[in-house]
């Protein structure tokens, strides 16, 4: 391992690039699946940098470097922006009117480019293998899947372990790792329920889909709040509800957009068991005339993190950036699709936060106890990671997770 001057002076130097390049990338966000001229660029950089390059799942790119036999690490950043309009006022706005790297993934692009330039430019470091993986769709839950169903697991060397960050309100320069669960697994799911359409004025013709539709609403609520155990993790949002078009007639139909997320593949199961009873029970006493259908999309797997794997890469970090930037976080409610690479290959994973608030204003947004209001989140308009340290700090946490297997060989 380079001590963390050495080390820090190097990622120093080519932070000028970087952030040239985070720039880039911000000002040209792109959709998931969409990702052509980010790709393209990641693309163009890899081969500057000496990688072997291999494409998956359309803009999936991946580059590796070889040095010697050894440990063979994967580690990925996601790609894709989203359909929200930025409104931050930075220099370097999003010129794509509608698109907006919102979630900073263009933080994460950035911050593995550098760790692969890290990697080609100072070989004494470390031996083995570096995969960097640049995923496409992770908002969408479709990227990783894609580069899987391309070949991914059957082309690329099998590594040892995969290793994934992402930017969040939080001090910049602290990172946050955990044991076990760390984002949960999300479910979208569309319902729709059948009724008999009649005139507004002679409801007893009709079964009325809007009234079904609003007391399953209500009575979703009661899983979260009574079936499930006090203290354990599950969320329940039916974030649509869509029947009807005009005041004088009573739909024939109904349609339900319900979120799940939970930490548990138990509770999950059981609430979506129960999310069943309860639509089946509804229509019944209304008298519907025909099942509800249930159709699952855009799901994400649970992110648990490897105890052995955080271990040793939480330590690497302590050792790195001192034990008061690396802190055990709490489980995040938003999901992921990271895992389904590690899951394809059936290898270990740790998956980190990046704090990326001014520390300054987060510490008196945290003293005010106003830290949800006043800090823009992940997928807000007003989204804006700041540059430094955030790009410094995701750099050197890809290159020291990395290190933390392939410098392991080394003679001291
Ligand atoms: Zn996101
Ligand atoms: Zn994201």
């Amino acid at each position: 391992m380079p001590a963390p001057e050495q080390l820090n002076s190097i990622i120093n130097k080519q932070l000028p690039w970087q952030e040239e390049l985070y720039k880039h990338f911000h000002r040209h966000p792109e959709l998931g699946l969409k990702e052509f001229e980010t790709s393209q660029r990641i693309e163009s950089e890899l081969v500057e940098l000496g990688c072997e390059i291999h494409r998956f799942g359309g803009t999936g790119i991946v580059g590796v470097l070889r040095q010697d036999l050894g440990p063979v690490v994967l580690a990925r950043a996601d790609m894709d922006a989203l359909p929200v309009r930025e409104d931050t006022g930075l220099e370097y706005s999003s010129e794509v009117d509608g698109v907006m790297h919102a979630c900073g993934h263009d933080m994460h692009v950035t911050t593995l480019l550098g760790a692969v330039r890290f990697f080609a430019e100072n070989r004494q470091y470390w031996k083995g293998t570096y995969i960097a993986l640049f995923q496409p769709a992770e908002e969408t839950a479709a990227g990783a899947q894609a580069m899987i169903a391309d070949g991914l697991v059957e082309i690329l060397p099998r590594p040892e372990v995969a290793l994934a960050q992402h930017v969040m309100p939080g001090e910049a320069g602290m990172i946050g790792t955990k044991p076990g669960p760390i984002l949960s697994a999300g479910d979208c799911l569309r319902i729709t329920i059948y009724g008999r359409g009649a005139h507004g004025s002679m409801p007893h013709n009709s079964v009325d889909p809007v009234v079904l539709a609003a007391s399953i609403v209500l009575k979703l609520q009661t899983i979260v709040s009574r079936e499930t155990q006090p203290g354990h993790f599950a969320v329940l949002t039916v974030g649509a509800l869509n029947a009807g078009s005009t005041a004088n007639i009573i739909p024939d139909r109904a349609q339900l957009l319900l979120n799940i997320r939970t930490y548990e593949p138990e509770i999950r199961q059981r609430m979506v068991e129960s999310i069943r009873r309860v639509v089946r029970g509804e229509c019944e006493a209304a008298g519907s005339p025909k099942d509800a259908d249930f159709e699952f999309y855009d799901q994400f797997p649970l992110t648990s993190n490897d105890q052995t794997v955080n271990t040793r890469v939480t330590e690497a970090f302590e050792n790195h950036f001192g034990t008061d930037q690396v802190y055990l976080t709490d489980p995040a409610t938003a999901s992921e699709d990271f895992s389904r690479i590690p899951d394809a290959f059936g290898i270990p994973y740790v998956y980190w936060t990046v704090g990326c608030t001014d520390a300054q204003q987060y510490r008196d947004a945290s003293q005010r106890g106003t830290v949800s209001t006043e800090i823009p989140a992940n997928h807000s308009p007003f989204f804006a990671p700041v540059i430094n340290p955030t790009l410094a700090t995701g750099t050197g946490a890809q290159v020291i997770a990395a290190l933390a297997y392939l410098g392991s060989d080394l003679p001291e």
